[in-house]
């Protein structure tokens, strides 16, 4: 295995369902604790962090729109179910000494500053890590998405993407036990084999920006600040 590459900034990407721990629904406040400690490890270290969380485990607008609610509207009550997460890793993080901002892409400027780049980046240049919230601002994208956008405009070493599993699989391997994990694959492998790890305007944006994706398991012991070591099982896309 080649040495770690040393990263001075990165972005987390934390999807809503790695908050809610052994639960089905909402935040587990232990699981979101546990997260901030590894986050907070990682910050310690001088790397610059970003995170983007997601809302699917509060409300996805797909899954809404199925059930015949207009899809917009949906993606709207999703993004503000990522406020919602951002608020709760806001405050794991400072409890544990890290100064942070919340940034929205739809503004609510009572509880959270609006996203504006060149103040999200001086945010971290001053060591403090930014949370991204509410995606893109816009119906019809993903918080993947959002992540991809914000790692780019942050110019970002790489794009860390915290899942359940220990990288990407040729399938789910909590369905299909034989399933093959890759240690790398290239963008274009993910989106010609439609490689369940992140949607393509995700994959196609991180393409174009040569911004490498690192998928490993956010559960775990400090497993982010594993994987920045380069230790444990990841699968990186470049
Ligand atoms: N969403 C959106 N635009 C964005 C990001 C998110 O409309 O740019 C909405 C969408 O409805 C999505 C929900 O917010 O289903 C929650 O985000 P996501 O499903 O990406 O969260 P995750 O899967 O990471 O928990």
């Amino acid at each position: 295995k080649p040495p770690a590459p040393s990263y001075k900034r990165v972005l987390l990407k934390v999807s809503g369902e790695a908050l809610m721990g052994s639960g089905s629904y909402g935040v587990d406040p232990a699981t979101v604790d546990a997260i901030a400690v590894d986050v907070a490890a990682v910050a310690r270290t001088g790397v610059e962090v970003c995170l983007v969380i997601g809302g699917g485990n509060i409300f996805r607008g797909v899954a809404a729109a199925a059930g015949g609610m207009d899809r917009a509207q949906g993606d709207y009550a999703g993004m503000l179910a990522t406020v919602i997460n951002a608020l709760l890793m806001q405050n794991s993080l400072e409890r544990h000494g890290v100064p942070t901002r919340v940034m929205t892409a739809i503004h609510m400027s009572s509880i959270a500053e609006p996203y504006i780049r060149r103040r999200a980046v001086r945010h971290m240049e001053k060591g403090r890590v930014v949370i991204f919230a509410a995606g893109t601002g816009n119906p019809f994208f993903t918080t993947d998405t959002g992540a991809a956008l914000r790692a780019a405009e942050m110019e970002c070493d790489a794009l860390f993407k915290g899942t359940q599993v220990d990288g990407v699989y040729s399938a789910d391997p909590r369905k299909h036990p034989d399933a093959t994990r890759y240690d790398t694959l290239t963008y274009r492998d993910v989106l010609a084999n439609d490689l369940n790890v992140m949607d393509a305007a995700a994959i196609s944006l991180a393409r174009e920006n040569r911004l490498p994706i690192v998928v490993f398991n956010i559960h775990g012991q400090e497993p982010f600040s594993r994987v920045m070591r380069g230790e444990g099982r990841f699968t990186t896309i470049v």
